[in-house]
């Protein structure tokens, strides 16, 4: 590994598995460049969410898949592994979607399907909120319907990743019970660190593990403890790594910049059931950027971390899980 500030591309596989600005159709993307600088070589873009209706992340879908074809010589929409690999020796950051909410399959499993035909490779099952498939994270914890427990069916069939973020701790549970492929969190750190709802309890972290999946931590102020210290992400990679092991540790910064910061206040203030104010009464307390990566690879490696663990956390672990589940 390089001990520079920042990593060449080609130093380590990368993988961020949740970007956090707004799925919106007029969303730029040339702000993917702060990934592409920083050397990361995967991210999952959002496509869209619980909070808007199921027509923005078509349309978003639209917009994205679009902006991405006219930009190929940076960025390359990816669907397998093999793409990735593709795209990082090509020096291209190797993109594909998520969708935080079922509510964006408008109760229509054959849904699932199509958005993995366009490049959705992970979703989620409620934002926040209970939906018709299942839980969210700030509402009365409820398991599985009959209608998530279907999607799911149709997930692990076309090799959707499923994804745990955002839902509430039964919905989790049910979830990793049934799915016959490994089941991941993408953006959620250690509720024993920090009791915020959106964070998982153990028993979460290590269900997650006996699938074979990973959690990704997520670097966002608020979910870390109120900073975006580099030191404090990585007590949240320690703490899971230590629960499960470090090969069931990732990266989802669910990062946004200032500008796109501002948008997501305006979003919070316009639909505030979906952020309790007992859970966002402070802060969100800003997002860790991914250039800050090469130091939260320099403070494992001084907290006993060896090379071989941290490419894994870094990179490594999640493709591992997408190389199983994506077909
Ligand atoms: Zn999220």
């Amino acid at each position: 590994m390089s001990d520079s500030d920042k990593w060449s591309i080609n130093d380590m596989l990368v993988w961020d598995s949740h970007s956090g600005f707004e799925s919106r159709p007029d969303a730029r993307l040339n702000q993917l460049k702060t990934w592409r600088d920083a050397g990361v070589s995967y991210l999952s873009v959002n496509v869209g969410y619980d909070v808007r209706p199921w027509q923005n992340t078509v349309n978003t879908l639209a917009s994205f898949r679009t902006q991405l074809a006219k930009m190929s010589d940076d960025y390359v929409l990816v669907k397998s592994v093999t793409d990735i690999d593709r795209a990082r020796a090509e020096g291209k950051l190797a993109i594909s979607f998520d969708i935080e909410g079922m509510e964006s399959l408008n109760g229509n499993t054959d849904m699932v399907s199509l958005y993995y035909d366009l490049g959705v490779r992970q979703m989620l099952f409620a934002y926040n909120l209970n939906n018709r498939a299942g839980g969210g994270c700030h509402d009365k914890n409820v398991g599985l319907t009959d209608f998530g427990r279907d999607v799911i069916k149709h997930m692990n069939h076309v090799g959707m990743l499923v994804d745990c973020s955002h839902s509430a701790y039964s919905t989790t549970m049910d979830a990793m019970e049934i799915s016959t492929d490994p089941v991941i969190f993408s953006h959620s750190n250690a509720r024993a660190l920090v009791d915020h709802e959106r964070n998982i309890v153990d028993a979460q972290i290590k269900a997650c593990a006996a699938t074979g999946g990973v959690v990704g931590i997520n670097g966002i102020g608020l979910f870390l403890g109120g900073t975006i210290d580099p030191a404090i992400f990585a007590d949240h990679i320690v703490y899971v790594s230590d629960l499960v092991g470090p090969e069931y540790v990732g990266l989802g910064l669910d990062y946004a910049d200032e500008e796109e910061a501002e948008d997501i206040a305006d979003v919070f203030e316009a639909n505030a059931n979906f952020w309790p104010q007992t859970q966002y009464k402070d802060s969100i307390g800003g997002f860790m950027s991914p250039d800050k990566l090469p130091r939260v690879s320099e403070l494992l490696t001084s907290r006993g971390f060896s090379a071989t663990e941290i490419a894994g956390i870094m990179g490594k672990n999640f493709r591992r899980v997408a190389e199983q589940v994506w077909r």
